[in-house]
């Protein structure tokens, strides 16, 4: 069922699969799930995408990655954002391997660009914490 915050953006709702991510976020921590055999992987699930194994465990990572691409939304494609518009949302490669879709805060859209290093921003919306990413300087 969707939900929505106090400012009408959509928010994801935990699940028993996914909450530690969340959890971790509150505590301002990227936690992925990673395979004794296939390494890291996102986004939560009950198995591991390689081999389908259970045996993952859930890791703090360094929240540390790179811009693989990423796309400006500037018209509000969907109302319920069109308040946040112009936003950048990125598909980020991790060092750890995954690569996850999040935000780009803390610069300019315009200042966005592909191999451009970020790292994890965590921001309290409401009852959940929303992992997005941000410049850093390394
Ligand atoms: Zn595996």
């Amino acid at each position: 069922m969707m939900r929505y915050a106090s400012d009408g953006r959509p928010l994801p709702t935990p699940t028993d699969t996914s909450r530690p991510f969340f959890e971790g976020a509150r505590e301002k921590r990227l936690v992925l799930q990673r395979c004794p055999r296939d390494g890291f992987f996102f986004y939560p699930r009950s198995h591991c995408p390689s081999c389908l194994g259970v045996d993952w465990q859930w890791e703090t990572v360094s929240g540390r990655g790179s811009v693989h691409a990423f796309t400006v939304d500037r018209v509000g494609h969907d109302p319920a954002l069109a308040s946040q518009v112009p936003f950048a949302v990125a598909i980020v490669e991790l060092d750890e391997g995954p690569r996850m879709s999040a935000n780009i805060v803390g610069c300019e859209v315009d200042a966005v660009s592909v191999g451009m290093r970020v790292e994890a921003a965590f921001e309290d919306v409401d009852d959940i914490t929303l992992v997005r990413f941000r410049p850093c300087g390394d």
